[in-house]
């Protein structure tokens, strides 16, 4: 798959220079680190000869419509197990279009994923386990790559952090290249302090590593009329739409850094947009009640 993720720079009332790696522009629904997680992930497949990719994910997951899109696109077979109870919403819409069979699996049960697949695929051959969010080795590899790609040096490259894979993967590439920049990790769940620990499974130098914890928001998917505010705010000021759930918490602390001084105006930026963007469909009763 041909990738198109340029770097563009954009100004805002509070940071005058900052450049974003426009992941989000690489595909509307493989998208973002998304992709970049999934791509090596989908070459053991292939080497495997395996053409049936079997992942999680919660009702809401970006990894799911992913890998969902993706399996459509590179012509394998799909299935997903669910958290929670069966129900209806625009991810899982796309997902079935690209012809995904959804598994709704209770919070129980979901929480041992290797026993759900044994149970159901244990004894097909053809069948690949893929973790919930694409989580893998691999899929560092993928997200190393971003650095690879950039033309210029930073000071400071900032990324929001799930699972922490993208971010482990960012650091490899920076550690790799001999960079001299901060990856500043903005964790989306309360408690995010535990990023540090994901990201060491992968990456052994954590010199460059800077977590910065306190833009939650109350914890992953939550949001407040603040953010809510912060999101119609910098989309009409930079043309660049974001998520409730990743992007805006991350481009939201780069904001508040900048006013606190922590991060210097004329230092040099860059933003990962990893994308998400039908998180927003998540919240459109938040959005609408807001304007
Ligand atoms: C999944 C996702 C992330 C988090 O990536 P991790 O590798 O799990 O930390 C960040 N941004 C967006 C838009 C995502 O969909």
């Amino acid at each position: 798959m041909q990738i198109f993720s340029p770097t563009q720079h954009f100004s805002t009332t509070w940071l005058p220079s900052f450049s974003v790696k426009r992941d989000d522009l690489i595909d509307p629904f493989i998208s973002g680190n998304k992709w970049r997680k999934l791509k090596y992930l989908l070459k053991v497949a292939q080497n495997q000869k395996k053409n049936h990719l079997v992942t999680f994910g919660g009702a809401y997951s970006n990894h799911l419509l992913a890998t969902a899109a993706a399996s459509a696109r590179f012509n394998l077979k799909a299935t997903a197990f669910v958290r929670g109870e069966n129900v209806q919403n625009e991810m899982l819409l796309l997902c079935k279009l690209y012809g995904m069979t959804l598994i709704f699996t209770d919070r129980d049960s979901y929480k041992n994923k290797i026993d759900l697949f044994n149970t159901h695929f244990g004894d097909d051959e053809q069948c690949f386990f893929i973790d919930e969010g694409g989580a893998s080795y691999e899929a560092t590899v993928g997200c190393a790559e971003i650095i690879d790609e950039l033309d210029q040096p930073f000071d400071h490259i900032f990324c929001a952090a799930g699972t922490g894979t993208t971010a482990a993967g960012l650091l490899k590439g920076i550690n790799k290249n001999q960079l001299n920049t901060t990856l500043n990790v903005v964790p989306v769940l309360k408690g995010g302090s535990f990023i540090e620990t994901e990201i060491a499974k992968y990456e052994n130098d954590l010199a460059n590593l800077v977590l910065h914890t306190n833009y939650h928001f109350g914890g992953y998917a939550k949001t407040t009329p603040e953010l809510i505010s912060f999101i119609k705010t910098f989309t009409s000021e930079t043309g660049m739409l974001i998520d409730p759930v990743y992007t805006a918490k991350m481009f939201y602390a780069i904001k508040d850094l900048v006013e606190r001084g922590q991060i210097k105006t004329d230092s040099k930026i860059l933003a990962l947009h990893t994308g998400g963007l039908f998180g927003i469909l998540g919240m459109k009763d938040k959005f609408n009640s807001s304007f």
